[in-house]
């Protein structure tokens, strides 16, 4: 697998990098928010407020949903990413090797395994020998 592992050494990047963590930002948000809430008569102006109060209140929402989620930092973030993708290629591996059935490969009278090639006598619903889902022609 060419993904690079990201994860060890990665924790004390938040801090370094002078991100808060997301509560911290929930908190600011949510008094930027109040103080975003329309209150000039200038319809203009009162348009952007509740447009930048609307950004606000959409951006606590995505980090209240990380939070909820156990997620503190931009790092944790980017872990929760890097699990994921590396979860759906292992499954996306597993399905293919034992939902997919693939026909054995042919050679001369022979039949091979066409995951580990391994010869066949007849042909299994499983590869003995790698556990590979088989279909008969
Ligand atoms: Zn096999």
């Amino acid at each position: 697998m060419s993904i690079k592992h990201k994860k060890s050494g990665r924790r004390s990047g938040d801090a370094a990098a002078g991100f808060m963590p997301v509560m911290e930002i929930l908190i600011r948000f949510d008094g930027l928010t109040k103080r975003a809430k329309p209150s000039s008569k200038d319809e203009n102006a009162e348009t952007l407020q509740k447009e930048d109060a609307k950004a606000l209140e959409s951006a606590a929402a995505l980090l209240k949903a990380l939070l909820d989620e156990g997620i503190r930092t931009p790092d944790e973030v980017l872990d929760l990413l890097y699990d994921y993708r590396l979860q759906a290629a292992e499954s996306q591996r597993l399905r293919k090797r034992f939902e997919i059935a693939d026909v054995p490969i042919r050679l001369g009278s022979e039949s091979l395994c066409p995951s580990c090639m391994k010869k066949l006598r007849k042909i299994p619903e499983f590869c003995p020998n790698c556990g590979k889902k088989l279909k008969s022609i």
